[in-house]
């Protein structure tokens, strides 16, 4: 730390990435990342949009707001896109969260819930999920704080049905409830019908997972259109070009190619079938999953030992450590030859 760092800073501790390694041969399962590339038709329109980088962006990509918004059955004024989720989840937590606006969200989920409270001094509810890992929403309503939940939730890929969010939505009408869906394309259930209903539900989502253009940035945020108004006027005081050309041209390629993604997440959704099969049966518990990627742990290795062998063979997957999840590994659904290795990987590792 410099001298010159901001006391306000002194305690932060930043998120940690998962590693993104470059230059080795390494099968890659942990970031959740999509193994399939973004369709012809996405690098197409970002290509032929490079060429008007002389140019700023628009402020809002309108285009793909409008086509944003048809996808997901609201209207424009109810849409905002942003440079990745993480965007969204800042904007947020900066718009309505503060010194006496806490915030609520379960102990094991994003990482990067308690580190955006931290940054901008937000007190924090922390909220233990249940033994199975997953979430009582009996804990969140009426809690008379603001409640942030990833449904599915990370890392854990477990799902609340979307009546037990509505009731978490319902049962505080004076504080906003954010739901973070990065994952809801792989089998969860979206609420963002319900924004119609509550003036208090915020909805995130990305192109990150299930859309294949992670390294490209870009997600959004739906919810009642004075939320949507608040959220960009952080937003024009930070950062007004934050979707550059190409990534808005990509998205909205993506968006008109949705058939090509829906029909990958299928896959990733067989492939998570097969190799939670193929883990059970060697003796792992992994957890129900309505995600791209699954908690898995076996009584015959720590998490951490599996993580290191797993590594010395080529193949990266995410430990997490922490009291709670120290055994388990977090494992991205793969191709499905990538999910062969993996388990290859895992019989020579542990003895099939
Ligand atoms: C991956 C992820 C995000 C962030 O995704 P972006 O790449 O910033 O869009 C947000 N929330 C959860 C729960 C995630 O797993």
């Amino acid at each position: 730390m410099s001298r010159f760092f901001s006391q306000r800073h002194e305690a932060l501790v930043p998120y940690t990435p998962g590693e993104q390694p470059s230059g080795q041969k390494l099968i890659k399962l942990n970031t959740n990342e999509s193994p399939y590339p973004p369709s012809p038709a996405v690098l197409a329109a970002a290509q032929a949009e490079a060429g008007r980088c002389n140019l700023y962006s628009e402020l809002q990509p309108q285009e793909l707001t409008n086509a944003m918004a048809q996808l997901l059955g609201v209207d424009a004024e109810n849409v905002m896109m942003t440079n990745g989720s993480d965007e969204a989840l800042y904007l947020s937590f900066l718009a309505f969260f503060d010194e006496k606006r806490p915030v609520a969200f379960p102990d094991i989920t994003y990482g990067f819930y308690t580190v955006y409270a931290d940054l901008f001094h937000i007190p924090q509810t922390i909220i233990p999920l249940e033994q199975d890992f997953t979430i009582d929403p009996a804990k969140y309503e009426s809690i008379g704080q603001n409640v942030v939940i990833a449904n599915p939730n990370a890392p854990t890929g477990r799902m609340l049905p979307l009546d037990k969010i509505e009731g978490i939505v319902r049962s505080n009408p004076d504080h906003i409830v954010l739901i973070d869906e990065a994952y809801v394309d792989f089998g969860g259930v979206s609420a963002v019908s319900l924004t119609r209903k509550y003036d208090n539900l915020l909805v995130v989502g990305t192109f990150s997972k299930s859309r294949s253009l992670a390294g490209a940035r870009l997600g959004y945020v739906v919810g009642d259109p004075a939320l949507i108004r608040d959220l960009n006027t952080i937003r024009y005081s930070l950062n007004p070009y934050n979707v550059n050309r190409m990534t808005a041209a990509a998205g909205l390629a993506a968006l008109r190619d949705n058939d090509y993604y829906m029909a990958n997440c299928r896959r990733i959704i067989e492939t998570r079938q097969w190799v939670t099969d193929r883990l059970c049966a060697m003796g792992f518990e992994v957890l129900p999953s309505a995600t791209n990627f699954i908690l898995a742990k076996t009584p015959k290795m720590g998490g951490r030992e599996l993580y290191t062998r797993l590594r010395e063979k080529g193949i990266l997957v995410r430990y997490l450590g922490g009291e709670r999840i120290r055994e388990y590994n977090r494992i991205t659904i793969g191709a499905r030859e990538e999910m062969e290795a993996f388990i290859r990987a895992v019989e020579e590792i542990i003895g099939g």
